[in-house]
């Protein structure tokens, strides 16, 4: 009988729930690429469906300690489990009221159904430029936690993305966690995201605006911007915050730094876009979440 399936499906593979943290990092010494860690699966067998990558062996790692826990601390911060999802992140209280940043972004993501597997530290891992909380957890300036044969080590979420697929994270290595740390007293911020359509689509441009009073800053204002979708990374807009700090807040800064956000954005063209319309894209969202933001600031 011909096979009527547009996709030949999931090849084989060996499931192994692991128990500690120990336990996954000799897997990862001893099999190497034959390894590839799970969390929600909405990338992973994607990939695999597709023949894009043949692991023997599919490691789980939600159900370790903590993984899938979110603790905050009105001094330490918050700390997300890699394998809490997406829904969680969007419901959870503690998030809502002090990071409804990364609430609105991790709530941007794909649809409910979706969002119910989907994890953060799936979407960090994957290192897609268009990861929607990677712009988010860049201006919240969160830290990436790995676990490896030397216990835990932490990167700054700037330091993590090395490419498209590629990060800082060593073979042997796992994400457990990522940390934010407490955010500035009254700040605000916004996670605006242009996909094809309102559900279900990755960004053809996601950016993430947040802002705070700051009086060592010669405008009194901080602001922090992260792109997503525009570049081989998630990146922030250095030059276009530059602006927002050291020129007064109002319609002709934001309008400048827009601008300065559209010239850091490197796209390509591709399936969801032009590289010419996503730089547009970038200099219209930008504007948009700084008046946001200012809203909510002054
Ligand atoms: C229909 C559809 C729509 C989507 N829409 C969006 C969207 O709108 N926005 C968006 O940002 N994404 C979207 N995605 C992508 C995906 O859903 C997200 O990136 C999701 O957050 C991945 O999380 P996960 O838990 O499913 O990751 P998994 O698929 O389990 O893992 C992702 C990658 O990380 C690795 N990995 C898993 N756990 C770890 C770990 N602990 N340490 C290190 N590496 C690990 C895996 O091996 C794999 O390479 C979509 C996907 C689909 C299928």
């Amino acid at each position: 009988m011909s096979n009527v399936l547009a996709r030949p499906g999931l090849p084989r593979f060996d499931y192994v729930r692991a128990g500690a943290a120990e336990e996954v990092v000799r897997l990862l010494q001893e099999r190497g690429e034959a390894v590839r860690l799970f969390m929600g699966g909405t990338d992973l067998f994607v990939r695999m469906r597709d023949g894009v990558i043949r692991p023997q062996v599919v490691v789980d790692v939600k159900y370790l300690p903590g993984m899938r826990e979110v603790v905050y601390d009105e001094q330490a911060g918050l700390t997300v489990g890699a394998a809490v999802t997406m829904n969680q992140i969007a419901r959870h209280p503690a998030i809502v009221a002090h990071y409804p940043l990364l609430a609105e972004a991790a709530n941007s993501v794909a649809s409910y159904q979706l969002r119910n597997r989907a994890t953060l530290g799936g979407n960090l891992c994957n290192a897609s430029p268009a990861a929607d909380t990677a712009p988010a957890t860049l201006v919240l300036e969160g830290r990436i936690v790995l676990y490896g044969p030397n216990g835990e080590r932490e990167v700054p979420v700037g330091e993590f993305f090395l490419g498209p697929g590629k990060t800082a994270r060593q073979p042997d290595e796992f994400v457990v966690a990522v940390r934010y740390p407490v955010p500035p007293a009254g700040a605000a911020g916004r996670y605006l995201k242009l996909g094809r359509n309102k559900v279900g689509d990755l960004s053809i441009v996601g950016v993430a605006v947040f802002g705070f009073s700051d009086e060592t800053a010669p405008s009194g204002y901080r602001f922090r911007i992260g792109l997503a979708s525009v570049a081989p990374v998630p990146l922030r807009a250095r030059a276009a915050e530059e602006v927002l700090a050291n020129e007064p807040p109002g319609e002709a800064t934001f309008a400048l730094a827009a601008e300065k956000a559209m010239e850091e954005a490197s796209p390509i063209d591709d399936v969801r876009a032009s590289a010419a319309y996503r730089k547009a894209m970038v200099r219209a969202l930008t504007l948009r979440g700084l008046r946001a933001v200012w809203e909510q600031l002054a």
